[in-house]
C-alpha cells in the first residue's frame, strides 16, 4: 500500500460532516451553500441530459465552455485565451490542482505552499516525490511575510501554489503581494498553480487579481475556476484550467490519465452560467457579504473575535474569549454536540505541529434563517 495514503487521515470536511449529521447539527463547516444554484443553470443541465449528447465528450472539455471560459477570463480580467488551446476542463478544482502540479513537477521539485492551507494540496505535492517548502501567514492580517518567502524559494523551486481568494483566512492577495511573489517567480524561473475558486466571491469593494495577469505571468501561471463555488453548485464538481499553450498538453496529458474528461451536460449547463451578465457575478457577491455580515455580526455579539473575511465562504473566529479550556478540535466537537452547531478547527489547515489552536472556520454560505438558528443555538449554549 501507499505509505503517504496509509499515514493520511480522512479529510476534516468529512468527518466534520458526519458528526454533525450524527448530532443533527447545522453544519456550518465543509463549505457548501443549502440553496440552489441559478435556474437557468440548472435548466441547462437538465435540457443537456435529454439531447442525447451523453457519451465523451472532448478530452478538454465541451468547446462552449473552453469559449466561455476564455471569455469569462477576458471579460473579468483583460486576458486574452485561445479557447482551442488554453483551457481544460476538469472534475472539479480538487482534479485541476492535482492535474496542474502532475504537470509541472518532476520528483525532487520543492512547491512553495502558504499556511493556512487547502487539505489536498500537501498529499498531492507529496505524492508526485516533492519536497513541500510552507510559508506560514499569520492572523489576524495574514501578510505576506516577504523574507520568510523569498527564504523558501531555491534552486530546486518548480513552483508556488498560491490560493487567493484564501481558504480558510479569507485573505485577498494584493497587487503588492502578488507582484512580489511574481518577482521571485521570475527570478527562480518557477511557475504557480492558482487556486481562484472563490474569484468571484469578494467583498467590501476587494478585487481579485489573477497573479496571470501580472506582467511576464501569463507563460507561468495555471489558473484555476470552480464552477461549484461561482454558481453555488459544488456537487457539479466542475472545474477549469486556464494556462499558456507551452504549458497546457502537459495539463492535458494529466487530465486525460486522471479522469479524462467530465459529464457533458454539466459543462454545457456551466458554459450558460458563465456567459450571464455581470449582474449575476455582482450579485452573487453582495448576497454572501450580507450572510457574511449576519453571521460575523452575531458571533461578535457571543463574544467570539472574528477576522476580516475579504473573500469565500467563510469566517475566522477565536473563541478564546468565551473561556472555552480545549483546543480547536476540542471546541468543535463541543458545539456540535452540545450546541448542535458545527464549525471547522483551523489547525486542520496547517501541517506543522505548532498551528494556532483557538479558531474555529464558519460557514456562512447558508440561509439568513439557518444561520439565525445556529446563532440562536449557540446563545443557548453559552
Ligand atoms: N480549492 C479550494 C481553496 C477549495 O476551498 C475547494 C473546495 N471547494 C477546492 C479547491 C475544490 O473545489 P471543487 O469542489 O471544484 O473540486
Ligand atoms: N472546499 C470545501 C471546504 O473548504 C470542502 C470540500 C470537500 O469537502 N472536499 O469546506
Amino acid at each position: 500500500l501507499n505509505a503517504l495514503l496509509s499515514a493520511s487521515g480522512t479529510t476534516v470536511f468529512t468527518v466534520m460532516s458526519a458528526l454533525a449529521a450524527q448530532h443533527q447539527s447545522i453544519n456550518l463547516g465543509q463549505g457548501f451553500p443549502d440553496y440552489e444554484g441559478p435556474a437557468d443553470v440548472v435548466q441547462a443541465a437538465a435540457d443537456a441530459l435529454l439531447d442525447h449528447r451523453n457519451q465523451y465528450p472532448p478530452l478538454a472539455g465541451v468547446p462552449e465552455l473552453r469559449a466561455a471560459v476564455a471569455e469569462a477570463n477576458r471579460r473579468f480580467y483583460g486576458l486574452e485565451i485561445d479557447p482551442a488551446t488554453e483551457v481544460v476542463v476538469t472534475s472539479g478544482a480538487t482534479e485541476a490542482l492535482a492535474a496542474a502540479l502532475m504537470a509541472l513537477i518532476n520528483p525532487g521539485d520543492e512547491v512553495v505552499l502558504f499556511e493556512p492551507l487547502y487539505d489536498t494540496y500537501l498529499p498531492v505535492v507529496r505524492l508526485l516525490g516533492a519536497t513541500p517548502r510552507v510559508v506560514r501567514l499569520s492572523p489576524p492580517k495574514w501578510e505576506l511575510p516577504r523574507a520568510e518567502l523569498a527564504a523558501a524559494f531555491g534552486p530546486r523551486t518548480k513552483a508556488v501554489l498560491l490560493n487567493t481568494p484564501m481558504n480558510p483566512a479569507g485573505k485577498v492577495f494584493t497587487a503588492a503581494e502578488l507582484s512580489y511573489i511574481a518577482e521571485l517567480l521570475q527570478r527562480h524561473d518557477a511557475y504557480a498553480v492558482c487556486d481562484e475558486v472563490y474569484e468571484h466571491l469578494t467583498f467590501d469593494g476587494w478585487k481579485h487579481i489573477p497573479l496571470m495577469t501580472l506582467p511576464g505571468m501569463r507563460e507561468r501561471c495555471l489558473r484555476i475556476g470552480s464552477a461549484g463555488k461561482t454558481f453555488s453548485l459544488t456537487g457539479w464538481k466542475v472545474g477549469y484550467i486556464t494556462g499558456d499553450k507551452s504549458l497546457m498538453p502537459n495539463v492535458a496529458k494529466a487530465h486525460q490519465n486522471l479522469t479524462f474528461t467530465t459529464a457533458p451536460n454539466l459543462q454545457r449547463a456551466v458554459a450558460v452560467g458563465l456567459s450571464k451578465p455581470d449582474s449575476y457575478f455582482e450579485g452573487l457577491s453582495t448576497e454572501l457579504q450580507a450572510r457574511r455580515d449576519r453571521l460575523a455580526t452575531g458571533l461578535a455579539a457571543l463574544g467570539f473575535g472574528i477576522l476580516p473575511t475579504q473573500g469565500s465562504y467563510f469566517i475566522t473566529a477565536d473563541f478564546s474569549p468565551l473561556g472555552f479550556s480545549g483546543d480547536d478540535v476540542a471546541f468543535c466537537r463541543h458545539i456540535t454536540e452540545a450546541a448542535k452547531v458545527t464549525a471547522i478547527p483551523v489547525s486542520a489547515f496547517y501541517d506543522g505541529a505548532d498551528a494556532p489552536r483557538h479558531y474555529a472556520r464558519f460557514a456562512f454560505c447558508k440561509n439568513e434563517a439557518v444561520l439565525d438558528e445556529a446563532l440562536a443555538r449557540l446563545k443557548a449554549w453559552k
